[in-house]
């Protein structure tokens, strides 16, 4: 079991208050991915968890899910396709529209990056309000691939997410705000 793991991660992972803005606690997993013990533990978590679900394709959301995607892929032998913010993927894109706090983002998909009904886990660092991962499961219902999963590095405890992510979602460093 990864336990001892799990918590030596979680003693690693940097925390700073009153960043982007005041009143949250942003969780820097960089910390975490620029130590080469650190960031291999957390890709063998990851890549230990994946590999029973089957998946066709994993996708990343912009940014530090490529940085996970990338190297569980490697490991898995699958592809990796990126989940992007408006305007920074060639070629045919679908995207998504959702709401932020202030204002709207928009997440994009190549359209030939997935065939009709892959089966696709989504990999993010973080799981915070679930908008990020709830955007990238509505995109992937327009392309008709099956989100098996969502799998974060960190999940947020006492933030609702779970009221905008209906799909099964793993994390495995688990933290209050
Ligand atoms: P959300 O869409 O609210 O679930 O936020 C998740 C996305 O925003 C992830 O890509 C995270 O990297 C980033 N994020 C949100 N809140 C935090 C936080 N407190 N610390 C670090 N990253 C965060």
């Amino acid at each position: 079991s990864f336990e001892k793991d799990i918590e030596f991660l979680t003693a690693n992972l940097d925390r700073y208050a009153d960043f982007p803005k005041p009143g949250i606690n942003f969780r820097d997993t960089f910390a975490l991915f620029r130590n080469p013990v650190t960031y291999k533990k957390v890709i063998d978590i990851f890549t230990d968890h994946i590999s029973k679900l089957g998946a066709d394709v994993i996708v990343g959301l912009e940014s530090r899910g490529f940085i996970l995607g990338g190297a569980i892929c490697y490991n898995l032998g699958i592809p990796f396709v990126p989940i992007r913010k408006k305007g920074k993927l060639p070629g045919k894109v679908v995207e998504f529209k959702y709401e932020l706090e202030y204002g709207q983002d928009v997440f994009e998909i190549q359209e030939a990056a997935i065939k009709k009904g892959a089966k696709v886990v989504i990999v993010d660092d973080l799981i915070a309000t679930g908008g990020s991962c709830m955007a990238a499961i509505e995109l992937l219902k327009k392309v008709q691939a099956e989100v098996v999963e969502c799998v974060v590095l960190v999940e947020l405890t006492d933030l609702d997410w779970r009221s905008k992510v209906s799909t099964k979602t793993t994390s495995f460093i688990k933290i209050d705000s």
